[in-house]
């Protein structure tokens, strides 16, 4: 990580470089930090004093929430120490004679952590007990040998489900885990104490809030695994995420049906091609989202998808294929006209349940996952059943909550007997949401029409299993008709359930989560799975419910935006398959003005020279004003632009190319002023919040990976846009440019650092 190559420069670094490197507050922070701990060090302060020094740092520094917790999510008990653990190739991974498999897979993963993020190569040693000389890891569940005496000796137990403790001095870095998945977690908090070659001495007891901590998101494509493979391990379970529900439609091979294979590739290709999220239904009613850029419009393989599978687990985190049925069933349908409610609608989203060939192909579809993916837990959908009621021959004089509660319950019979449980979306079992019965759409853009609502209680009650998982995601108290009554509802009724489309800004969670019966919750990414669309726009959701699902720390909205804004330039690092030249190479100010420079919508900056062979353009800017970040799932045939663009850098080669960096509000920019009344959903995973040292301004740092190395950058120009969302009154400010330049190889004989 940046901050901590920067950290230990500090002490070779000159005043003036100082100065340069403080430019970015994060660093300034840091380096006080630094500098007080060398300090306290060397004044034999206390850790209590530290500890109020720390406080006293953090109150007088820049940001509400100035450092990023030290352990995400914030554990129960953590108290520091102060002699750290020094790591450096003497030090052992300590494993039991005979270790588990578990034993194996926890020091394989501190030993890939080592190597490949702090340079070091720690070996691995079988033990019959931890030798009095020398520094050693020692991590597993109380299963293993060595951590069961060494917790003893040390008088500590942890005996919740997945709780750990962690206890590192400086000889013995311990995690104690309450059970497998305890250990893991005790080893995901150890990575986050890891700074500058040092595992920070402290006590950590830590247990979760709640079992079920999940992310609904769709089935990545191909192009996208290695990603997904990265967010699985360096985002979910660091952050201690243990559910992951993939919709899946018709994005694997199904060798009982190609037909669905060739339906759902035309489906996505038309969407995209024609600009599109979902079809009308024929009396220009609202069809249900298409979700068509599952598995980005393509097919995986089976073996692939067993492969994604395996994977999570092996992280503790267990897959729930969500595959929708009854709505949002195009997938089953552009093939299967005739299974459809509407036969006649462009691409159907619903199908017909009175029409019985329907589960003989639900069935098949639902049989080729559960082979393949093998769950405990499948997610059958059934939300926004919103086709106009009496539109097919077959329904058409039926009770359609009826109708929809026979739909389940073979659906569920069906997975039962296979020994699979089912959760769904819970809209059309509480009344307030979908109204009584039946509700009348006034459909102002084409024909007026009926729509099924939701069933009576006495419907739910005597007519829906009890022990269907219920994604509710109509908690929000803001829209009319959602809100904490219809969770009392389903709890009464006898359901478990979740917060489905989790967000942090729920109130009054802890009164409303307490009840046994609400098991976790999950918040969801609606378009294709890809680091720009889970950066741009849902690094705030994500990391905020990992807060409110684990820890019992309840920062408020602003404070938990801003900690998260600081977390994004890690989480990136993390995430992000290229590293950035500035973590390891010295940056230098090439283009500081006095003033920022403003460049405004449809005008354009001056040429600034280069003159030069850089690795990295840093653009330290800001935007005039907040701009627009829609969701991604607003425009799947183009996620970029569903983020405001506010103009763009020109990087002219000597040879006249040119390259065109965009500059996209909440990608790699955000206001000045940030942090005071911002949208708190709006952080920047692209970019670094810094404090301009000359004008105290805030700005943000945006490294550009040069695309032509060996070729050098002629000049850069600024331009503004000129059209779009906005256009207007906002601009940007340039407040400098910042770049790495090519490095200078070292000559033989050359003493190196
Ligand atoms: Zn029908």
């Amino acid at each position: 990580m940046r901050r901590f190559s920067i950290r230990s420069q500090c002490s070779r670094s000159s005043p003036r470089d100082l100065y340069e490197q403080a430019l970015h507050g994060l660093w300034r922070i840091e380096f006080k930090w630094d500098t007080m701990r060398l300090a306290m060090k060397c004044f034999g302060c206390s850790l209590r004093s530290r500890t109020a020094i720390h406080t006293l740092l953090l109150a007088v520094s820049l940001w509400p929430l100035q450092a990023a917790p030290t352990i995400f999510p914030q554990p129960r008990e953590f108290a520091l120490r102060d002699a750290n653990f020094l790591l450096d190739n003497s030090v052992t991974i300590a494993v039991p004679t005979e270790p588990s498999n578990e034993d194996l897979f926890l020091a394989r993963l501190a030993s890939s952590e080592f190597s490949d993020r702090h340079h070091l190569a720690v070996e691995l040693r079988r033990v019959s007990f931890i030798p009095d000389e020398g520094r050693f890891i020692v991590m597993g569940s109380v299963r293993n040998p060595l951590v069961r005496r060494y917790c003893a000796r040390l008088g500590i137990e942890s005996n919740v489900p997945e709780g750990y403790v962690v206890d590192v001095s400086n000889r013995i870095a311990l995690v104690a885990g309450a059970d497998d998945a305890g250990a893991f977690y005790g080893f995901e908090s150890l990575r986050q104490l890891i700074e500058r070659r040092e595992i920070a001495g402290a006590r950590v007891r830590d247990w979760p809030y709640k079992p079920f901590r999940g992310i609904k998101m769709y089935v990545p494509g191909r192009e996208n695994i290695p990603y997904f493979k990265r967010f699985v391990r360096d985002f979910m379970a660091l952050y201690k995420y243990n559910k992951l529900i993939l919709e899946m439609n018709a994005a694997m091979r199904l060798d009982r049906h190609p037909e669905l294979n060739e339906g759902w590739i035309a489906l996505g290709k038309d969407l995209n091609y024609t600009r599109r999220d979902r079809a009308w239904g024929p009396g220009r009613q609202l069809q249900d989202s298409a979700n068509a850029d599952a598995g980005d419009s393509g097919v995986l393989e089976k073996d692939e998808v067993a492969g994604l599978v395996r994977y999570a687990n092996q992280y503790h985190i267990e897959v729930i294929p969500e595959i929708p049925t009854l709505t949002h069933s195009y997938y089953l349908l552009a093939r299967h006209r005739e299974l459809a409610e509407i036969a006649n609608a462009e691409w159907p989203d619903t199908y017909c349940p009175s029409e019985p060939k329907v589960y003989d192909l639900v069935f098949d579809v639902l049989d080729e996952y559960i082979d393949v993916m093998k769950p405990h837990m499948v997610h059958i959908g059934h939300d926004e059943w919103r086709m106009p009621v009496g539109a097919c021959a077959r329904c058409k004089s039926k009770s359609y909550t009826e109708l929809y509660a026979q739909d389940v319950n073979r659906i569920y019979s069906h997975l039962k007997a296979r020994g699979v449980r089912v959760a769904l979306w819970g809209d059309h079992l509480v009344e307030p949401v979908r109204g009584k019965q039946i509700r009348h759409v006034p459909n102002p853009g084409g024909v007026p029409y009926d729509a099924p609502g939701a069933l009576a209680p006495e419907q739910v009650r005597k007519l829906i299993p009890k022990d269907i998982l219920v994604f509710n995601w109509f908690w929000d108290e803001s829209e009319q008709g959602l809100g904490e009554a219809n969770e009392i509802s389903l709890r009464q009724w006898g359901f478990d359930q979740v917060y489905g489309n989790f967000q942090p800004q729920i109130r009054d969670y802890d009164r409303r989560s307490a009840p046994g019966s609400m098991v976790g919750g999950a918040p969801s990414s609606w378009a294709a799975t890809t680091e720009f669309n889970f950066g741009k726009d849902l690094m705030f959701d994500f990391l905020g419910c990992a807060e409110l699902l684990w820890s019992t720390h309840r920062p408020g909205m602003p404070e938990l935006s801003a900690g998260i804004q600081q977390m994004m330039p890690g989480v990136r690092r993390r995430l992000s398959a290229t590293p950035l030249p500035s973590d390891s190479d010295p940056v230098t100010s090439i283009f500081t003005p006095a003033e920022p420079v403003m460049v405004r919508a449809g005008m354009e900056s001056k040429p600034m020279p280069i003159g030069t062979d850089v690795s990295s353009i840093i653009f330290v800017h800001a935007s005039a004003k907040p701009a627009g970040n829609r969701p991604a799932y607003e425009g799947t045939w183009n996620y970029a632009d569903t983020a405001d663009l506010l103009g763009w850098y020109e990087v002219t080669y000597d040879d006249g190319f040119v390259e065109t960096v965009p500059v996209r509000y909440a990608v790699n920019i955000l206001e000045q002023g940030w942090g005071k009344s911002h949208d708190p959903r709006n952080v920047a995973y692209e970019a670094e919040l810094v404090q301009s040292s000359r004008s105290g301004q805030t700005f943000f740092a945006y490294e550009w990976l040069n695309p032509r190395f060996g070729r050098p950058v002629r000049e850069i120009r600024l331009r503004g846009t000129s059209t779009g969302p906005s256009r207007g009154d906002n601009g940007i400010l340039l407040e400098s440019i910042r770049v790495v330049a090519k490095r200078t190889h070292q000559q033989l004989g050359e003493k190196k650092q």
